[in-house]
């Protein structure tokens, strides 16, 4: 009977373009026996479906359930409708719309269907640099507009042929509707270059390209976010001179090895570790080093490498051409933007670069690699599986993947992060669209790609901000160009950001004791924080309790300089003038008495309750480093150096009516005690580390005794330390706190800009009642 036939129409939103959503869902109408339409327009896939009543409730099961691998389905929306009695099924042509909330997905490593056909002599793509798929293959780097269609790619100018024409309009093929479908008759082609620019030689590009690595040799080459700078990564001599010619001191460089099996002889991989290495998002993964397998000016004095395997087809055929592990790090010099225009590419890294393997097909977004740390999370927890991946950069193949957030957005918002680690944020609806790593915004052409990037993330996914967001310190220049919109703004303490970050990362609105270690912040009272314990929740916050505040000597030098931390830190430890005889006093006895003249008299010397000056004092006095040359570097090398096998601690005095105050200088005090009777250094840095989870632990028990709060937010650079963020999740859990940590976002300064939409969201919809909180106060102890 004629009755036995119901027709609906399916919208579908997420990540459905660009991802063969569409063949997929001709395939399924076809086994289902259904006829109807599928097509896309920029709010997603839309179909119409038409068979009988089990067939079209099969087809909206799975329709979710068996989508393609680089899909994510966020909603299947059906309704009924009159059946029309046609047959067969079409795939309509994609239409522009009106509003665009379709959603673009990542980048994605090569395919195994792609790899094979790379490696098969029989395939018409045999060896070609560009394959790529329906599965695989470059997408928000090549995408200029909405909806995703190969006009809106920088794959447009290149027209297909005929072999490539049919499989994009065959529904059974693999590369149905796939934009950057391509081969070697029709699409991009590589080229080797010289240190001008200017095209070099005959030949077969990647075979000199190979040949100039191997022969020592500094090679730019072009990849799906911008160029990197690859040397062989045995060679010490090629590693040291790209370190000179890049103006980067100690700075690890990554390294790409050809596959699993090369990667685990760098270094220990574990089961956790590999599945990340070979994930299609291929970040590089920080990892025990394995000792002489790489030249020692890769990373210089680091126990971890940071290792990644090939994500696109040019990086298999150079890895396979050159036998050996290659260094691929950001093409730039010192702390510049990566090139990835091709001109500006040729002009900047000309005096860096021996060549350049490079090709013609645009890069139309600049996107670094993705960084990611593995750890062992908290065993019999609820941590117990959760902290196996710390994302320390969350950039290509990551973005422009939104972060779902359980309380919509009443309008949009723009929140335009912090100054270091710079990332910004667009959200709307359910969703916040946290953009790629942007860089420290400190130069013209970082700034230029932040204000770029916020214009395309707010084309592609049809955002206009009503709200902007931004940091409370008035010379960062992402709150300067927050305060130069015409927009309703919201000014968010930047550890307060931390901890909203970190709730909406776990779905969870507060309150909490949210504990933010960082370098500096802004605070509230105008001076930097850093070394906080907050009551907060989505909309405000109070300040509980945190580190007391230290003179910072000479301010920003105080920073590069962790030496002027361990005199300001000793001071405060020993009023009396410190035990005699530490080195970090003999090596700095020239200046000592001057820096700690400074911190005296509070000339130049702005006070910080921060961890990580916390750190910087304790890696100076163990000798660790007196500067730096990378954020961060003090505090990575002092973790480096702690024994993990070490459970002692040291411990800190808590006091204080109001927000209490945690004496940082007794750890100090500790520390230069035991190194004046010759305790083994990675003894005392094990102590100093389990010293931090300690005082974390007991200011987090004093402000449930306050305020009656047991879940624990922890959130801050710090936090990237695994040591400390294991020991102190270990003992908050023993004394029965619950626990949350970040997972779709970095707990670093690339996560302030999540925390500031997500606070900006909340005030929004308390209506403009204000916070929730009280706002912080300027905190009750005098600096130490
Ligand atoms: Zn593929
Ligand atoms: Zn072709």
């Amino acid at each position: 009977m004629s009755s036995d036939v119901t027709r609906v129409s399916v919208r579908v939103t997420g990540t459905v373009q660009g991802v063969g959503f569409r063949p997929f869902v001709y395939a399924l109408a076809a086994r289902l026996g259904l006829s109807g339409f599928v097509g896309n327009d920029s709010d997603g896939v839309f179909a119409e479906v038409e068979g009988s009543p089990a067939a079209v409730a099969e087809f909206l099961v799975a329709v979710r359930r068996d989508a393609p691998p680089l899909a994510r389905v966020d909603q299947v929306v059906s309704e009924k409708m009159q059946p029309y009695g046609t047959a067969g099924f079409l795939i309509a042509p994609s239409a522009p719309g009106a509003e665009r909330t379709a959603l673009i997905s990542a980048d994605s490593a090569m395919c195994a269907d792609c790899l094979a056909e790379l490696r098969d002599p029989a395939d018409r793509r045999y060896a070609y640099p560009f394959i790529n798929c329906t599965n695989c293959g470059p997408r928000f780097t090549i995408v200029t507009d909405v909806p995703y269609d190969r006009p809106n790619t920088t794959m447009a100018p290149f027209a297909m042929c005929g072999p490539c024409a049919a499989e994009y309009h065959d529904p059974a093929n693999r590369r149905f509707h796939a934009q950057p479908v391509c081969c070697p008759a029709c699409g991009p082609r590589l080229g080797l270059r010289g240190p001008d620019g200017s095209p070099v030689g005959a030949g077969d590009p990647l075979a000199a390209a190979a040949a100039l690595l191997r022969d020592g040799q500094v090679l730019a080459v072009k990849g799906l976010g911008g160029y990197h700078l690859a040397v062989d990564a045995a060679s010490e001599d090629a590693a040291t001179a790209l370190r000179a010619r890049k103006h980067r001191e100690d700075k690890p460089f990554a390294v790409m090895a050809a596959g699993l099996a090369a990667a685990q002889q760098l270094c220990e991989v574990d089961e956790a570790a590999a599945e990340l290495l070979t994930s299609p998002r291929r970040p590089i993964v920080l990892l025990p080093r394995r000792p002489g397998t790489v030249a020692a000016a890769v990373a210089p004095g680091n126990r971890a490498l940071g290792v990644m395997l090939p994500y696109t087809p040019l990086h298999h055929l150079l890895l396979e051409a050159v036998g050996r592990p290659i260094v691929l790090t950001s093409g730039n010099l010192s702390d510049e933007p990566i090139a990835y225009h091709d001109e500006d590419a040729f002009a900047r890294l000309a005096e860096i670069a021996d060549a350049f393997l490079t090709h013609d097909r645009a890069i139309h977004i600049r996107t670094d690699d993705s960084v990611v740390r593995v750890w062992g999370g908290v065993a019999g927890s609820e941590l117990a599986e959760h902290g196996r991946e710390m994302l320390i950069r969350r950039s290509r193949g990551c973005v422009p993947e939104p972060v779902r957030v359980p309380a919509r957005f009443p309008r949009p918002v723009l929140a335009c992060g912090a100054e270091l680690k710079n990332t910004f944020c667009l959200a709307k609806g359910d969703r916040a669209f946290v953009s790629h790593h942007i860089g420290d915004l400190e130069n013209a052409a970082t700034l230029r790609s932040f204000t770029e990037g916020i214009e395309h993330f707010g084309r592609l996914f049809g955002i206009e901000p009503e709200v902007v967001a931004f940091d409370l310190h008035p010379e960062y220049l992402s709150t300067k160009y927050a305060l130069d919109m015409d927009l309703d703004s919201c000014g968010v303490q930047h550890h307060h950001a931390h901890i909203a970050s970190c709730l909406a990362d776990n779905g969870h609105d507060g309150p909490v004791i949210g504990v933010a270690f960082d370098g500096t912040g802004y605070g509230t009272d105008g001076t930097l924080w850093g070394g906080e314990f907050l009551v907060a929740d989505l909309a405000g916050f109070e300040r509980a309790g945190h580190l007391r505040p230290v003179p910072m000597p000479g301010g920003a030098a105080a920073i590069r300089q962790p030496w002027r931390m361990a005199a300001a830190y000793l001071r405060a430890a020993f009023p009396g003038g410190p035990p005699a005889g530490l080195d970090v006093v003999k090596r700095n006895a020239r200046n000592w008495a001057a820096i700690i003249s400074l911190a005296e008299r509070g000339v130049n010397a702005p006070v910080s309750s921060s961890a990580g000056r916390l750190f910087d004092a304790v890696a100076a006095l163990l000798s660790v480093r007196d500067t730096i040359n990378y954020e961060g570097q003090a505090a990575v090398e002092l973790e480096q150096l702690a024994d993990p096998g070490e459970a002692g601690s040291y411990w800190a005095a808590v006091t204080g009516q109001g927000p209490f105050c945690i004496e940082g200088s007794d750890l100090v005090r500790a520390v230069a005690g035991e190194l004046a009777e010759g305790t083994p250094a990675p003894l005392i840095a094990a102590r100093f580390h389990n010293g931090i989870a300690a005082l974390i632990e007991d200011g987090c028990v004093l402000a449930r005794e306050r305020h009656g709060l047991d879940t624990v937010a922890l959130s801050g650079g710090v936090f990237q330390n695994v040591l400390v963020t294991e020991r102190a999740a270990v003992r908050l859990a023993a004394r029965g706190f619950r626990v949350l940590l970040h997972s779709r976002v970095p707990c670093n300064d690339g996560g302030i800009s999540f925390g500031q939409a997500v606070v900006a969201g909340a005030r929004d919809r308390n209506d403009g009642v204000g916070p929730g909180l009280r706002r912080g106060g300027s905190g009750g102890c005098p600096p130490g």
